[in-house]
C-alpha cells in the first residue's frame, strides 16, 4: 500500500484481484470526474532566489472528494495515463491554467507566466500543438506567459516525433522546463536537442539539503551544468531557509517549496500574492 491514508486507491498486493476491481472502478470515476468537471488546479509560486520574487507559478491539479479530501495527483494521474483519459484532463488543464493565468493579468495581480505539467500521452495522437495553439488562442494568453513541464523521459524515449511537436510549440514562443532533472537518466544528449529555457532539480535531491551535505556536490553540479547549457535552474521542494541560502551561496536561480507556500486554490494563490506584494 504505497500512499496509504491519502487516497481511496490502494494497491493490495496480497490481493491482486482486488487491485483490478480498484482500478477499474477508479478508472471509471475518473472518465465521470473529468465529465463533471470535478478537477481542480491548484497553484503553487516559484520565486527569483536574487530578488525573492515571485516569478511564475506551477498548475497542479487536485481530485476533491466529497468528504473534503482530495486524491494527490501521483494517485490517479498513472492510471489516467494508461487508459488515455490524460489526452482529455491534459487539455482540460491546460485550457483552466491559460484562462486563470489571463485573469490574474486583467485582475491587475501582476504578469506571471503559468507553468503546465505534460503526460507523455499527450504527443502520442499528434494533437497537442493544435491544442495548444486553441487554448492560447481561446484564453488570449500571450505564448510567452506559457511553460510546459516536461520529464527526462519523455524527452529520451520517443526521439524525433517529440522533437518536431516541441519545436512547433516552441517557435509560437512557448517555452519548456525539464521536470524531475536527475531521476530518469544517465544519457543527457538530449539537453542539447531541444530548446528547454529551465531545468528543474528533482525535489528528491533538495529535501535534505538543509541537514545533510550529502546531496550538496549533485546540486551544485546541475546547477554549475545547466548555467553552462543557458538554462535557469530551479530547485523544487524547498521547505526552510538553511536549503534556501545554500541554494543562494551554489547559484540556483529559482526556487519552489513549501517554505513559501503550497499549492493553493485560485482564491487563495491571488490572496497570497497579494500579501506578499509579489506583484
Ligand atoms: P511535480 O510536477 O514534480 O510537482 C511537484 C510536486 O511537489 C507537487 O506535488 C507539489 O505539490 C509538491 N511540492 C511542492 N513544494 C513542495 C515542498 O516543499 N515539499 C514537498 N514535499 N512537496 C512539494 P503534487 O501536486 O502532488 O503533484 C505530484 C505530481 O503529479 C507532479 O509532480 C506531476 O508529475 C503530477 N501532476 C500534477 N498536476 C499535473 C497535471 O495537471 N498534469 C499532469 N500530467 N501531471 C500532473
Ligand atoms: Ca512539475
Ligand atoms: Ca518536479
Ligand atoms: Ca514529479
Amino acid at each position: 500500500a504505497k500512499h496509504e491514508g491519502r487516497s481511496v486507491y490502494r494497491v493490495y498486493n496480497d490481493d491482486m484481484g482486488r487491485a483490478n476491481i480498484d482500478k477499474f472502478n477508479l478508472m471509471t470515476q475518473i472518465r465521470q470526474a473529468l465529465k463533471d468537471k470535478q478537477f481542480r488546479l491548484f497553484y503553487q509560486p516559484k520565486m527569483d532566489i536574487r530578488s525573492g520574487r515571485v516569478c511564475g507559478v506551477e498548475a497542479l491539479i487536485r481530485w476533491p472528494q466529497p468528504d473534503g479530501s482530495y486524491i494527490a495527483p501521483d494517485d490517479f494521474i498513472p492510471l489516467a495515463e494508461s487508459s488515455g483519459v490524460i489526452a482529455d484532463i491534459g487539455h482540460w488543464v491546460l485550457q483552466e491554467a491559460c484562462e486563470a493565468c489571463m485573469r490574474w493579468r486583467q485582475q491587475g495581480h501582476g504578469s506571471v507566466g503559468v507553468a503546465v505539467n505534460l503526460s507523455y500521452v499527450q504527443f502520442r495522437d499528434g494533437s497537442l500543438e493544435r491544442s495548444v495553439q486553441q487554448v492560447l488562442r481561446q484564453s488570449g494568453l500571450p505564448s510567452s506567459a506559457l511553460e510546459l513541464e516536461l520529464t527526462e523521459s519523455m524527452l529520451i524515449g520517443e526521439g524525433d516525433d517529440i522533437s518536431r511537436q516541441l519545436s512547433a510549440i516552441h517557435q509560437m514562443g512557448v517555452s519548456f522546463s525539464i521536470d524531475d532533472f536527475g531521476t530518469g537518466y544517465s544519457n543527457l544528449g538530449y539537453l542539447r536537442r531541444f530548446n528547454a529555457s529551465r531545468l528543474k532539480i528533482d525535489k528528491s535531491f533538495i529535501t535534505d539539503l538543509g541537514v545533510s551535505q550529502r546531496d550538496e556536490p549533485l546540486v551544485r553540479a546541475i546547477i554549475q551544468m545547466a548555467a553552462s547549457l543557458g538554462l535557469h535552474s530551479v530547485a523544487e521542494g524547498v521547505e526552510d531557509e538553511a536549503t534556501l541560502n545554500l541554494l543562494r551561496q551554489l547559484g540556483c536561480d529559482e526556487a519552489q517549496g513549501y517554505f513559501w507556500s503550497r499549492a493553493l486554490p485560485e482564491h487563495e494563490f491571488i490572496a497570497w500574492l497579494k500579501q506578499h506584494n509579489a506583484i
